[in-house]
């Protein structure tokens, strides 16, 4: 496969091998995976089958000790730390398990640390986080509210807003059903979904909860994925 050809996709992986530095075998052995842009791929896999450490490949947050790991036209490899942060900033959101916001920051102060990278100005910054908060079913008013002092479904979408407010051309998301009742999680899904789709954004979606499948145009099991265990264990 040329260059040119994996030029339009939005992730193409080939022959990617990674192992954490104090482990002996690889955890992820990836022979080929390519995503086109647009695309909504589910990702499923039993817990340590390897579903965060790809996402940490696909954000450069981890490097992959040989392969070539593509994302948005992008050689992750290619860049050196600094510019991979940016990269990450400026092109990707992330939404993880946890959610990661900063408890002692308000809402806004968590979201503005989202757009250091991107330089958008005060009054964009502004109409979009209006947008999302509404898209988003988020109360204005709780923009100054420290975020610790959030439900965690709340938590949850101030986290989507953070993720999206670069407007990134691709979303990533890892695990962020586990903490919602049925209602919530479907509530949550179908305003997921709706967002990636109506700004043409890739979604990557890890869980292992197969129920949200029919979310997706795509699935993807770790265990066809990867192919550590069949070649690397021995
Ligand atoms: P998943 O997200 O599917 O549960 P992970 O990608 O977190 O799986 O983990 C895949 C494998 O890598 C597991 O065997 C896990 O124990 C191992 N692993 C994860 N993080 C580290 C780390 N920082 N150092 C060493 N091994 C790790
Ligand atoms: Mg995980």
């Amino acid at each position: 496969m040329s260059a040119k050809q994996l030029e339009t996709k939005a992730i193409a992986l080939r022959n990617v091998i990674y192992r954490y530095p104090k482990s002996i075998a690889p955890v992820l052995h990836i022979d080929s995976w390519e995503v086109e842009h647009g695309e909504l791929v589910f990702i499923h896999g039993l817990s340590g089958s390897g579903k965060s450490t790809l996402l940490n490949l696909l954000t450069g947050i981890l490097v992959a000790n040989s392969g070539d790991v593509q994302v948005l036209e992008q050689s992750i490899a290619d860049l050196r730390s600094v510019k991979r942060d940016e990269f990450r900033a400026k092109n990707i959101g992330v939404v993880f398990q946890q959610f990661n916001l900063f408890p002692y920051l308000s809402v806004i102060e968590n979201i503005k640390l989202a757009v250091y990278f991107s330089g958008i100005g005060h009054d964009v910054f502004q109409e979009r986080c209006q947008e999302l908060f509404s898209c988003l079913n988020l109360d204005l008013a709780l923009m100054e509210s420290r975020a610790d002092m959030l439900s965690v479904g709340q938590q949850q979408r101030v986290a989507i807003a953070r993720a999206l407010i670069n407007r990134p051309k691709l979303l990533i998301v890892d695990e962020p059903t586990s903490a919602l009742d049925n209602e919530a999680k479907h509530g949550f899904m179908t305003m997921l979904v709706r967002l990636a789709k109506e700004s043409q954004t890739t979604l990557i979606f890890v869980s292992h909860d197969e129920t949200l499948m029919p979310f997706f145009s795509q699935q993807v099991s770790m265990s066809d994925l990867n192919s550590t265990r069949e070649k690397d264990v021995n």
